[in-house]
């Protein structure tokens, strides 16, 4: 638990943020005294002063001030920014850690060099603001800044008319260790899949007669695994879209294949028979200790092998994900997985950091092995960073980890015309999305007011077969000025 105090200021939000980039997942609360039992940070913003103190257990450890000039208005940025670069400071200095990603907490730091660009910075001007203002290291503000022009680009080619449709599939063959989506093993799940795609059609009939008024830019299947379908399965759901969707002038059309021990040839050819544009061969390592480790029943030369058969039915846009600090890997492992790779060359490689939340239940599982240190994860980031780059791909999205010790970055790399465009869009905001399936969550995005709108389907596989009308019913009434 950490306590904080507010001095001057009204910015509860700011402070708990800066803080919980060096003392993640507590529960953190306002309070008005300092704490015998525990952390209390100060934060000032008063009288000229902009500071910090910490306090643990009652005892004073120490305290940053800065002035500014009192005639100053600060507005409501700049009031920010010095609350967080005061916390920031002071805790930098007690803790010995300084984030790479400085006072910047936002998951979207594109968003940020995008915001300074439009107010009028150049890409360099905003580079180093946000090196001098947010503290952010010359290198990852480098990256944001090749992101954040990716994105533009990208973002720029929207039509006011483009939508995007979403469906889910969530079944796996089993579960990985560090699991943390909607997924049901297929083994108990079985006897369900046929029901499961029953509702699913039927939602997307439904969802036809909305996208009609629009453009269908992307269409994206994900999970779960898709391909855990069997192939008559697949060949029936990819049916389904065909007919509902106009698919041969969508711009992307991506299923997101997954696990390669549920990938066969037949599949593959099912998935270019209906005009699947993209699909995604998701290793997340290639080194063989690892996949056993994190409950893959599958070896490593089988990605290759599943790798070469795509190639052969046709698929020429190909992602593959990789995972940084999974259990007991280095530095060393990520560069052989990354070498592995680069010798499939294939058209983007997403690279995830592994997220293991201390209190989860994730964590009690993965007490069994060493966390990543943060040093380490960030070699390994360089590491996945220099070999992109080798292969000749460009990163051109990011997000960041949650509130987690870091915070570090999700970054997708492409070959250049290749980028995976439904991330961007669904990373931004920018586009409505229908999405059909159980755990699903329609968005509808206002162009002209920018307003959101969500539309959540229930999670469970069970619910969503026996309540499918009633989803429906919850998408006619959300959609109903759509
Ligand atoms: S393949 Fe993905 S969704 Fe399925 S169990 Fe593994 S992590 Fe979860």
């Amino acid at each position: 638990m950490i306590k904080f105090i507010l001095k001057g200021h009204d910015l509860p939000h700011e402070v708990q943020t800066i803080v919980q980039v060096f003392y993640p997942n507590r529960h953190y609360y306002e309070t008005d005294e300092i704490s015998n039992e525990t952390f209390t940070v100060i934060s000032i913003l008063e009288n000229g002063i902009s500071g910090a103190e910490l306090y643990d257990c009652g005892e004073f450890l120490g305290r940053y001030t800065e002035s500014y000039e009192e005639s100053e208005i600060l507005n409501i940025k700049e009031k920010k920014r010095k609350i967080k670069t005061a916390i920031f400071k002071l805790l930098t200095d007690i803790t010995g850690y300084t984030p790479v990603w400085g006072i910047l907490t936002g998951i979207r730091p594109a968003k940020t060099i995008n915001d300074l660009i439009d107010e009028g910075m150049t890409g360099e001007e905003a580079l180093e603001f946000l090196c001098d203002k947010y503290f952010v290291s010359r290198e990852k503000a480098e990256l944001s800044l090749k992101v954040a022009l990716e994105e533009r680009k990208i973002l720029k080619s929207d039509n006011k008319k483009d939508v995007s449709i979403y469906i889910g599939i969530p079944f796996c063959p089993t579960r990985c260790l560090y699991c943390s989506f909607t997924s049901y093993p297929l083994f108990q799940y079985k006897d369900k899949v046929d029901l499961y795609l029953d509702a699913l059609i039927k939602e997307i009939k439904f969802v036809k007669d909305y996208a009609l008024k629009y453009n269908v830019k992307n269409i994206y299947i994900g999970g779960g695994t898709p391909t855990s379908l069997n192939e008559q399965q697949l060949d029936r759901l990819l049916t389904a879209v065909d007919e509902n969707f106009d698919v041969k002038n969508t711009l992307e059309y991506t299923v997101e294949a997954g696990r390669p021990d549920t990938i066969t040839e037949e599949k593959l050819i099912i998935m270019k028979k209906h005009n699947v544009s993209r699909i995604s061969i998701n290793p997340q390592t290639m080194n063989q200790k690892t996949l056993d480790l994190i409950g893959r029943r599958h070896s490593v030369e089988d990605i290759k092998d599943v790798f070469y058969k795509a190639r052969k039915a046709g698929h020429d846009n190909i992602n593959m994900d990789i995972i940084l600090g999974l259990p007991e890997e280095k530095a060393e492992d990520v560069a052989h997985t990354m070498e592995e790779i680069m010798k499939l060359s294939p058209e983007n490689v997403t690279v995830h950091t592994l997220a293991v939340k201390r209190a989860s239940r994730l964590k009690e599982q993965f007490d069994l092995y060493t966390l990543t240190s943060l040093e380490e994860m960030e070699k390994m980031l360089s590491v996945s960073y220099n070999y992109a780059e080798k292969m000749g791909l460009k990163p051109y999205y990011m997000y960041r980890q949650k509130n987690m010790v870091g915070s570090f970055e999700n970054v997708g790399y492409c070959k250049e015309g290749t980028e995976g465009v439904y991330n961007v869009e669904i990373m931004e905001e920018n586009q409505t999305i229908f999405a059909c399936g159980a755990g699903a969550t329609t968005k509808t995005v206002d162009k002209n007011t920018g307003r959101i709108e969500r539309i959540f389907n229930v999670k469970s596989v069970d619910d969503y077969i026996s309540r499918i009308d009633e989803m429906l019913e919850r998408k006619k009434e959300g959609l109903k000025e759509f």
